[in-house]
Formats: C-alpha cells, sequence, structure tokens
C-alpha cells in the first residue's frame, strides 16, 4: 500500500485547496510545501509593526451572502467562509494620468459604470452603452459555453463567444469606440493578465471587468494569509497532513505513471497521484528525469514564454490615507497613454514615465488593516524577471532601492505627501519571487497569456498517469482561478481514486 493516497507538492493557492477539498472526503493526503508557511503569493509579512499583503489587491468571484459568486461556494465547500471577514470595495479603480486632465474612478457595477464612464466621455455615450451590453452578453455565453461545459455549444447556440473570444481585446475596443482615452481608460486591468490590449483576449479582459461589476471585488480582513490559514486548517481538520519547509526534489515516474516523491532531505514517499502546485516548469524540468517528460508537455511548453514578475513597495505609513490623500482603495498611476508602451517598459529595469503603477491601500475600508492611526500601501509594477537576473549580486540592494525611488517620485506628483510619511519600507524584485515561491525568472503570471496560448482551447493535462497540475502555471493567474483548479483537480482524483 502506498504511504499517501494523494501527495500535494505545494500550499498555494491551488494545492492547499485541492487538498482541503480531498481530505474532506476522507482521502489521505500529504501536502509537501518548501516555505514555512501556507498560501504561496497569498501570504504576508511583518515589518516593524505592520502585517503586510503580499498578493492580493483585489479578490474576485466572491459575491456577498446575499448574492454569492462561485468563489463563495468554493469556500464555503471546504468550510472556511464562515472563519473570515470580507469587506467589499467600493471602487473598480481610480485611474489618474500625467500630465492630462484625465482622473476617473470607476464604480464596480454595472449601470454606475455606464454612468462613469458616459460622464467622462458624453460623446460616446451611446457607444459605452453597447459595450457594457454586448460584454455581459458576450460573459453569459461564456460561461454556458465554456465554464458549464455545455456539451451543445456552438456557433449557432453561442454566436458571441464563438465570433469574439479569441479577437484580441483591443480589435473589440475599436469596434465600439473611437475615442483613443476612453479605451485606454476602460482597460487597465490588462495589467492583471500581463498583456496589453492588442495581445490578449478580449475573453481574459472582458471576464476580469464584468467579472468585478458582477461579484465585486473584496478584501479579506486579515488579508490573503487568514485565508490560506483556514484552508490549511481544514486539511489538519479532516486528518491531511501538511509538512512545512519539506520541498519536493523529484516525481517518481515509471512507465508513463507517479510512483511517489523523493523530498529535499532525501526521503522517498509513495502514493499513486501526486498534484503538483510548483510551476510548470519545476515540475517536468526540475523534478523529473527527461526520459519520463511527455513530448505533448515539452512541444507545449516550447510554445510558451515567461510572463512578468512584480516590483513592489510595501509600505507602512505613519498617518491614515487620508493624509496623504489617498482616496480610493485600487489606483491606477500612468505616465503616459500608451499601453504598448508601457508594455514595453517592462522589459527594462530602469523605472521611467511609461511604467504604469498600481497603488492599492485597504485601510480605506477596513480600518484595522493596520495599527491604529496608520496605513499599508502597496504598489506595483510588472517587469519582466530577465533585467534583474542580469543584475550583479553587489549592486542588487542598491538598484532596489533606486528604482523604489524612482517610483516615488513618479508617485510624488498626485501623493507630493507620501514619501513624508513612510515610517517602513520593503522592496521585492522578481529575485524575492524567485525566492520564496521557486518560480522561473520570478514570473507571478507564469506563462505569458497571449491569445494562442488561451486555455480555451488549450488543456490542462500532464498526459503521465496520476499526476495532475494545478495553480497558475497550469492554467489562469488569479486567486479565484488557481482556488478552482484545486477543486477541479480534486474532483477529477476522486473519481480516478474511485
Ligand atoms: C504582487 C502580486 C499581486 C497580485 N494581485 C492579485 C490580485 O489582486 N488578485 C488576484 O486574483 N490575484 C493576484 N495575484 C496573483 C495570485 O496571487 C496568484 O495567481 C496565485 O496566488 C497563485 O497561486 P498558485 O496556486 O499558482 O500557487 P503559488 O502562489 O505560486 O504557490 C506555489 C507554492 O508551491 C510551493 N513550491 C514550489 N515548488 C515546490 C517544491 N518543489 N516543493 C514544495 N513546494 C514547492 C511554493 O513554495 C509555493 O508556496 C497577485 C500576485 C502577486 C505576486
Amino acid at each position: 500500500m502506498a504511504d499517501y493516497d494523494v501527495i500535494v507538492i505545494g500550499a498555494g493557492n491551488g494545492g492547499l485547496m485541492a487538498a482541503a477539498r480531498l481530505a474532506k472526503k476522507g482521502v489521505r493526503v500529504l501536502v509537501l510545501e518548501r516555505h514555512n508557511i501556507p498560501g504561496g503569493c497569498a501570504t504576508s509579512f511583518c515589518r516593524g509593526r505592520f502585517e503586510f499583503e503580499v498578493a492580493l489587491h483585489q479578490l474576485s468571484g466572491l459575491g456577498t451572502e446575499a448574492y454569492q459568486g462561485p468563489l463563495w461556494r468554493m469556500l464555503s465547500s471546504v468550510d472556511v467562509i464562515d472563519k473570515l471577514d470580507f469587506v467589499t470595495m467600493n471602487d473598480l479603480y481610480r485611474l489618474q494620468l500625467s500630465g492630462s486632465d484625465l482622473d476617473i474612478t470607476l464604480r464596480p457595477d454595472r449601470n454606475q459604470l455606464v454612468s462613469d464612464l458616459q460622464q467622462a466621455f458624453p460623446h460616446e455615450k451611446e457607444a459605452i452603452q453597447k459595450y457594457i451590453d454586448f460584454s455581459y452578453a458576450y460573459f453569459m455565453e461564456a460561461v454556458s459555453a465554456y465554464y458549464m461545459q455545455d456539451p451543445d455549444a456552438g456557433p449557432e447556440k453561442y454566436p458571441l463567444y464563438f465570433k469574439y473570444a479569441l479577437k484580441s481585446a483591443q480589435a473589440v475596443l475599436d469596434e465600439y469606440f473611437t475615442d483613443p482615452r476612453l479605451k485606454f481608460a476602460i482597460s487597465p486591468y490588462w495589467s492583471y493578465i500581463g498583456l496589453p490590449p492588442r495581445l490578449m483576449s478580449f475573453h481574459d479582459l472582458t471576464s476580469v471587468i464584468v467579472g468585478y461589476c458582477e461579484f465585486k471585488p473584496t478584501h479579506i480582513k486579515g488579508g490573503s494569509q487568514a485565508l490560506s490559514n483556514a484552508v490549511a486548517d481544514t486539511i489538519l481538520q479532516h486528518g491531511g497532513t501538511i509538512r512545512y519547509s519539506d520541498g519536493v526534489r523529484k516525481i517518481l515516474v515509471r512507465e508513463g505513471a507517479v510512483q511517489g516523491v523523493i523530498t529535499e532531505k532525501g526521503e522517498e514517499i509513495t502514493s499513486r497521484v501526486v498534484i503538483s502546485n510548483a510551476s510548470k516548469i519545476s515540475t517536468f524540468v526540475d523534478m523529473m528525469d527527461p526520459e519520463h517528460v511527455p513530448a505533448e508537455v515539452s512541444r507545449e511548453m516550447r510554445q510558451t514564454t515567461i510572463a512578468q514578475g512584480a516590483f513592489t513597495l510595501y509600505m507602512g505609513l505613519d498617518c491614515p490615507p487620508e493624509t496623504v490623500d489617498i482616496r480610493e482603495t485600487t489606483n491606477f498611476v500612468f505616465g503616459i497613454d500608451d499601453y504598448d508602451r508601457s508594455y514595453q517598459q517592462m522589459k527594462n529595469l530602469e523605472i521611467t514615465r511609461d511604467d504604469m503603477l498600481l497603488m492599492s491601500c485597504y485601510n480605506l475600508i477596513d480600518p484595522g488593516f493596520s495599527p491604529e492611526g496608520t496605513s499599508q500601501v502597496a504598489v506595483v509594477t510588472l517587469k519582466y524577471g530577465d533585467t534583474w537576473l542580469q543584475v550583479p549580486p553587489a549592486q542588487y540592494v542598491a538598484k532596489k532601492y533606486e528604482c523604489a525611488d524612482a517610483i516615488l517620485t513618479r508617485l510624488a506628483e498626485f501623493y507630493p505627501h507620501l514619501r513624508d510619511h513612510i515610517e517602513e519600507i520593503e522592496i521585492a524584485t522578481p529575485i524575492t519571487s524567485m525566492r520564496y515561491l521557486g518560480t522561473q525568472k520570478g514570473s507571478i503570471y507564469a506563462f505569458d497569456h497571449l491569445i494562442k496560448d488561451s486555455d480555451l482551447f488549450i488543456r490542462n493535462q500532464t498526459h503521465i498517469k496520476g499526476l495532475h497540475g494545478v495553480g497558475g502555471w497550469f492554467g489562469m493567474i488569479g486567486f479565484q482561478p488557481t482556488l478552482t483548479s484545486g477543486v477541479v483537480a480534486a474532483k477529477t482524483v476522486i473519481k480516478e481514486l474511485n
């Protein structure tokens, strides 16, 4: 008999969710996590009197008790919904553009979104209404055809889905609007996927916007670490085992089927099922002997490219957000109105006015998120890891502070007093993610989500019996998709075990 029914490599969102669902079904599950806490990206860390949220800016898909989204039901299924407190955000985002009068705040509600946009762009009033109606109609078709996997799906039943799913977001924006500023103001969420509207699918962009309008962007009190801890507790309560500081070095495969793993400490543990929440590259390149890597997987990976990592400033301020004029929870700050140039800038190390900046502050909706009278602010810009890998170690710290300084200078245009109130600051680069998550080039978005690599037509398959992949490297990125991937894997495994 194998040591465990299922071994899960990694306690990120995907791994934790899969393990919790399996443990609840009485499956003997072991989670092996290299880090000393659960969560992967969904964690926090402490500096001074602040506990900083690592990743979560806007949780999607939750909804409320009265209007439950898919994530609500998912979290209920692992008994964590009652253990957590959620706060609905009032804004989708505020977008500010340097040297212009463009300063717009959009609200997460279908009608409100239309009227916010119409107020700012009255000359495109009709087109705005049509675009949002169309986005909703498209999304409803996508839910049935793709997410619910309607077996009768076809172009006659779902004409919008079949016509638009793989069009670029830019093509659809161009079809509806003429004002470039409107197209700019409506699509900064491209940065949540990593590719500008020209390179990303309409499906991905519209799913973010409609998803947030329907189920609202949400904040978790206690941050994403509270979620990770709660899911980990469910695993333990149902007899599962989690070992921290215990990474996996090798996945054992014989004749196309999984046999177990060898840990970094050299222990061999047997199981007929392994779920990997590590990156796809780690799974098939680092942890597997080359003769076992399926040709389909090698072919698929050869066609993909590694996405951006994050350069993040975590700041604890000695004042409430209002003192430094932060008025919204989620703020996009742009120095230029050219998304293609902002995207190209992600390949350069230096911070310039071309970099997009995303600034979040939860204290506006959760005053208890940091000690009384203080606030916590995170500022993120995306950067491909290659450039950071070229920085000599001796210059790394100085470079980090130089880039952070340039970001603070950029922000000073809109938030002139922010710098004076910094009590704590920590900076993360793609190198930090490499260290804590073990991801290639410190990517937080896994592979570039180009239209050709869309998971609308590339299925998550490992082609090895008993091996399953969960998390951002095996599908879509983000909290909701990675948690969903855990649910899907657990369902498949239960069928297999039965
Ligand atoms: C700065 C930032 C901001 C973000 N903002 C948002 C947001 O606002 N909204 C949103 O929805 N998403 C956001 N995301 C994305 C989201 O956090 C991630 O997509 C998601 O958390 C990834 O989950 P995952 O299941 O892929 O696992 P990961 O978080 O990648 O975790 C994988 C785990 O596997 C472990 N591991 C790896 N290799 C091994 C091994 N060999 N042995 C054992 N363990 C191993 C790692 O230590 C890690 O704990 C953000 C991410 C970042 C970094």
